[in-house]
């Protein structure tokens, strides 16, 4: 068994580091923003690292996708600002259907502009009616003469507003299928969602009789939940890689303040609760980042087989990063909750991670059944 990196894995993670360094003081603003950042947008698309979403062929990094690489730029990126954190992942969540099923027309025309970031797409399952239920969504594909006709609302969709084009998960006869919507196609609208806690580029999103050719499709009529299953195989355990690298920052924010205020005549770190919390913090990191590496690995071979190992990843790294990020504003007093530190948004950026790609007690579900088939 060999922990340690490998020089390829290594050099992307220095490139994100870089990256992450040169956009660092564009981070408060950014995260304040429900709107793509254009300076952190131009910094991206610079930065190239967009590549790796996309296979060699269109512009991209590799023969095919490779999840740990993934993680490890978001580790580092959920570090530092939660939109460039956002924005790379999106560009892999909302492109990696075309990548697995979507016609060579749609490949090349698509995946080389997200490999350069010089478009965002968007992923379209949620609706208002239907979340972690995702069979329940009304949206509706039929045929209409030689084209198709597409009526639906999405809700909560990452880089609405600003994506080229939608990934819309739909119903499609008896069965779900994917399908490629540009964005300037007639009919469809975008509004605001409400703003939530740690603020993020999202929008509400109006499928309005759009008219489609018979070729939207992604993939054959009716393979819209394997697509949907396939892109969470590669990118529900790069969730966990981001919850590592936010729960590191958190902590790193912790040792640095409490190992400078003295209370009691001592540096707060040597006050046995707070060094007692500390401790813990760093075992669930390392442990975290432990069992996310190694379903990511699991993943590039196969990440279908392997997708219990990302839920299981994505369940442990999500839940940790919360409970560390949460001992690490108490061990900062009130200096923990200023407005816009560091801290305070790690502690806000943390929340939603429970509930998208999978909440938490819909994983534990899926861990649970899988258990069961694997005990004799
Ligand atoms: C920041 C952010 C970005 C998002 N981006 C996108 C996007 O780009 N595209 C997209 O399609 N969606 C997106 N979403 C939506 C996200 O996928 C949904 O929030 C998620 O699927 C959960 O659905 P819901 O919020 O409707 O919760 P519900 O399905 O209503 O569930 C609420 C709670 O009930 C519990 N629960 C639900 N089902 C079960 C079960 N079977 N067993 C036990 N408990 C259960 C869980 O505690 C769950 O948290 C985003 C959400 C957020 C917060």
């Amino acid at each position: 068994m060999n922990f340690e990196l490998d020089a390829t894995h290594l050099e992307v993670r220095q490139k994100a580091r870089e990256f992450a360094r040169s956009i660092e003081h564009l981070a408060i603003e950014a995260d304040g923003m429900s709107e793509v950042h254009p300076g952190l947008l131009n910094a991206l698309r610079e930065s190239e690292l967009s590549r790796l979403m996309v296979p060699e062929p269109y512009g991209g990094h590799g023969a095919k996708l490779d999840p740990l690489a993934i993680c490890l730029v978001r580790e580092v990126l959920m570090g530092t600002c939660c939109q460039a954190d956002s924005l790379f992942a999106m560009q892999g969540i909302g492109s990696f259907a075309l990548t697995a099923a979507g016609s060579e027309r749609q490949k090349q025309e698509w995946l080389p502009l997200i490999a350069t970031s010089e478009c965002l797409p968007a992923f379209a399952l949620t609706e208002p009616e239907s979340g972690s239920d995702l069979k329940s969504i009304g949206s509706e594909l039929v045929a209409d003469g030689d084209r198709l006709r597409l009526n639906g609302q999405k809700s909560f969709i990452s880089n609405a507003g600003a994506a080229a084009y939608y990934i819309v998960f739909t119903r499609d006869g008896e069965g779900f299928s994917m399908v490629l919507v540009p964005a300037d196609t007639a009919g469809v609208s975008v509004k605001p969602t409400p703003e939530i806690i740690a603020p993020h580029v999202m929008g509400e999103v109006d499928f309005d009789d759009v008219i489609l050719s018979s070729d939207a499709r992604v993939g054959p009529a009716g393979s819209g939940l394997d697509l949907v299953l396939a892109t969470l195989g590669v990118f529900r355990v790069s969730v966990a890689g981001a919850a590592v690298g936010l729960a590191q920052a958190a902590l790193e924010e912790a040792v640095r303040h409490t190992r400078t205020r003295v209370q009691f005549g001592k540096p707060l770190n040597r006050l046995g609760a707070v060094s007692q919390m500390l401790a813990d913090s760093w075992v669930e990191v390392e442990m975290a980042r432990l069992i996310t590496y190694r379903a990511a690995y699991l993943a590039r071979e196969d990440s279908a087989a392997s997708i219990h190992y990302s839920s299981m990843a994505k369940l442990g790294a999500s839940e940790m990063a919360s409970r560390v990020v949460d001992r690490c504003v108490q061990v900062m007093g009130r200096f923990g909750l200023i407005s816009n530190s560091k801290i305070e948004r790690l502690y806000r950026q943390a929340r939603p991670m429970r509930i998208y790609e999978g909440a938490s007690e819909v994983l534990r579900q899926s861990i649970a059944r899988k258990l069961s088939e694997e005990v004799n």
